[in-house]
């Protein structure tokens, strides 16, 4: 599988959905190969970032570019960003490996290619042995890690999760992670995780953007932000003020 991986910048994005200011003054600069996380309440606009880089949803003002690209003109399919949603949302009367398939049947991707691709794709995840069943015949995580395998088939430059383990019980949720880490890891492919829960972010991500009310409050390395909280939000947030 193709590892090439771009890095993101972000400056000044607004977003208002009515008289509704989801998005203020964003800033934000995500390095190639990083492991990114979005931590923040439910409401903060963590979702509504991550769609503006991956081009779904109202566009907003300022900035976004992937790879040394300006995005904000272009449709989804042409950002080289692959995003993973909170419901994964198989097609039910596919296969799996149908699934996998599907994006790069859009794309116009020939047949024998097709065929490796969605096959390293499923190995990846470590589940070739499932390429014939049908979604209702997996597991949640199975079904997660179909959604991570048909994400990363297109290959894309900028991976992104939206809650994509919240779905799942608890311990499953801590396996989960640990498996999304090292695929990271293998293909080194900048990632934006996005999660309400402080412990996934700090027990994976490199570094972490805190968003409260759309607006950016702290970035920087887990331990930094615990350490150094910037204001009480954050400190709230972090669990180190009481
Ligand atoms: P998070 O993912 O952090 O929970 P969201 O990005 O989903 O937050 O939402 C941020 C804010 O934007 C919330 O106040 C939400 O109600 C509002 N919002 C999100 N999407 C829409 C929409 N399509 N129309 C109107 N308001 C929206
Ligand atoms: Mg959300």
């Amino acid at each position: 599988m193709k590892t090439e991986t771009s890095g993101i910048e972000i400056q000044d994005l607004h977003l208002s959905f009515g008289d509704t200011r989801v998005l203020t003054g964003v800033n934000l600069t995500i390095e190639p190969g990083e492991f990114f996380g979005f931590l923040g309440p439910s409401g903060s606009g963590k979702s509504t970032l991550l769609r503006s880089i991956a081009g779904f949803g109202p566009r907003p003002s300022g900035s976004i570019k992937v790879g040394g690209s300006d995005v904000l003109s272009l449709p989804p399919w042409k950002r080289n960003v692959g995003m993973v949603f909170q419901s994964y949302a198989l097609w039910p009367h596919m296969s799996v490996r149908d699934n996998v398939a599907f994006g790069l049947q859009e794309r116009k991707v020939p047949a024998a290619q097709i065929k490796t691709r969605v096959n390293d794709a499923l190995d990846l995840v470590g589940l070739s042995h499932l390429a014939d069943r049908m979604p209702n015949q997996l597991s949640g995580g199975q079904q997660q890690r179909i959604a991570l395998a048909r994400t990363v088939v297109i290959e894309p430059q900028v991976l992104l999760l939206d809650e994509p383990l919240s779905n799942l019980d608890a311990s499953l949720r801590v396996q989960m992670r640990r498996e999304l880490l090292a695929l990271q890891r293998k293909l080194g492919l900048t990632t934006i995780f996005v999660t309400h829960d402080q412990e996934e972010a700090n027990s994976t991500c490199d570094r972490i953007a805190v968003l409260d009310k759309g607006v950016i409050q702290q970035v920087g390395r887990p331990q930094d932000l615990y350490d150094n909280p910037v204001n009480l939000f954050v400190a709230r947030f972090l669990g180190t003020a009481n």
